[in-house]
């Protein structure tokens, strides 16, 4: 019995492989990934695995639940081709792995920067390895320049300031976190890294870059140069798409699949940050999200239709990033919205709401210390769902509960 195959053991594929066991599917199934490790979440190696005591994974499913579910793990293996009409994923340890539904969790991967003078201090952070190689440079008193002021640059600041490394990050937009973030929001983050002694650099260009293996010295193009004892490079991600090229299937800002994760092949998913799919809740948009909570529910759903199911995705996009003693949170996609109304919570929290021309609440950006603004997103969350059209004076008013407006 050929079975379920999943390629990519990270989050997406882990959650998919446990799903089909929950959902009570008794043949075979096969996780492939090319890491050595167990599958394991990402978020904590920008924050708890860098500044903890000592660095650890935080696996998805340990070896005994693996073996008590009979999914079969193969790690250090790549998937290197599929061969539609034979229905079989080909291995790089030369074997052939037959499928009766294939799922292609295969993640995304950082952008690379492309300029000369890169070197063994110059690094990327997507791999528990790769965290493992940037803790070690670490310590206090070591200078850590970052490039890309996105989510990666910005909690790894926050890591490393914790340890006493000196940081500065170099964003080329004017300002950091420009795509997604309201301005109002990324200027709280600015500040705080700013409080902790970041050097926060933005709109600044990278003229050069030399690695020499004691140091990296970064010329900036407006004169001014960074010497440091490691560059970590966070410029983005790019979804890992060519194995589905490979295979004749569309790629359009990742693997295209339909509402319910499916290719064009009907038995061959794509999920989580390498897929774009329409999104039902801004009328079929198409997107492609990076982010835990879609690679989990995406995983899911994915597994839910191998076996048969039809269901549309319908979640609202949703992610978190935590920095010093702050949490952001976003729900929805911010830049559908035309107008914002801000509500004011307690301990200097805040939440803007977006608004579509319609009136329509399209997304709710909120930050504060720790988990003050959860509650009131999540119930954003709801409303969002729920194509709702709340009064701004409604969304705007501390008196006014928002879980009033979801039942209204
Ligand atoms: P991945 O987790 O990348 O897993 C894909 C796996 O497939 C990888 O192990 C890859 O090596 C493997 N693979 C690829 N091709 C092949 C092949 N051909 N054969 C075999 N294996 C293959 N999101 C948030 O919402 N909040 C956060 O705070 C947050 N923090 C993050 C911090 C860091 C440092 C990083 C890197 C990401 C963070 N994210 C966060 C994003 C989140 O972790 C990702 O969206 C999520 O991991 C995506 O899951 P995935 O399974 O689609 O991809
Ligand atoms: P990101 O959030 O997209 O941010 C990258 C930033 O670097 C952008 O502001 C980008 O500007 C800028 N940039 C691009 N080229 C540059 C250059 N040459 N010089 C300086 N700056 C440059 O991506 P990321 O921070 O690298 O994160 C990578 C992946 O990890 C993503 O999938 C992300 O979702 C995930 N992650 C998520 C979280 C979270 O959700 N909390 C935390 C960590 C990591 P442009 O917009 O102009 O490209």
């Amino acid at each position: 019995m050929a079975g379920m195959v999943i390629v990519g053991a990270g989050e997406c594929g882990g959650r998919a492989a446990l799903a089909l066991r929950d959902l009570g599917y008794g043949g075979p199934v096969t996780l492939i990934g090319d890491e050595p490790h167990l599958p394991y979440e990402r978020p904590p190696l920008s924050k708890e695995a860098m500044t903890g005591e000592s660095p650890a994974i935080k696996a998805i499913a340990s070896d005994e639940l693996l073996a008590e579910r009979s999914i079969r793990h193969i790690h250090s293996v790549r998937a290197v081709a599929i061969d539609r009409a034979a229905h079989a994923v080909r291995l790089s340890d030369g074997s052939s792995l037959p499928y009766e539904k294939l799922l292609l969790a295969t993640g995304s991967a950082p952008r690379k920067l492309p300029m000369p003078g890169l070197g063994g201090r110059c690094v990327y952070l997507r791999t528990f390895s790769d965290a493992l190689a940037i803790r070690a440079h670490l310590s206090a008193g070591n200078r850590v320049a970052i490039i890309g002021g996105g989510f990666i640059g910005l909690e790894l600041a926050a890591s490393s300031r914790k340890l006493g490394a000196s940081v500065t990050v170099i964003e080329a937009q004017p300002r950091i976190l420009m795509r997604g973030v309201p301005a109002e929001i990324a200027e709280i983050i600015h500040k705080a890294h700013e409080a902790e002694g970041v050097k926060v650099l933005a709109g600044q260009g990278i003229a050069s870059i030399a690695d020499n293996g004691a140091e990296v010295r970064i010329a900036l193009a407006d004169g001014q140069e960074i010497a440091a004892d490691v560059a970590v490079i966070g410029i983005g991600a790019v979804p890992v798409t060519a194995l589905a090229a490979e295979a004749g299937l569309t790629i359009d800002n990742g693997i295209a699949v339909d509402g319910t994760l499916r290719t064009e092949d009907p038995d061959i998913f794509a999920a989580g940050d390498c897929c774009s799919f329409p999104l039902a809740v801004y009328g079929g948009r198409r997107v492609r999200l990076e982010a835990w909570r879609n690679a989990q529910e995406q995983g899911a759903l994915a597994a839910k239709n191998m076996l048969g199911a039809d269901e549309a995705h319908a979640a609202v996009p949703w992610f978190w990033s935590d920095q010093y003693g702050l949490t952001l949170q976003i729900a929805g996609l911010s830049d559908e919205g035309r107008s914002t109304v801000r509500r004011d919570l307690d301990d200097g929290a805040f939440i803007l709401f977006h608004l579509a021309e319609d009136g329509r609440l399209v997304a709710a950006s909120g930050i504060g210390p720790g988990n003050a603004v959860a509650r009131d997103i999540r119930l954003a969350e709801m409303l969002i769902a729920k194509r709702a059209a709340p009064a701004p004076e409604a969304l705007g008013s501390q008196t006014v509960k928002l879980k009033s407006l979801l039942a209204a």
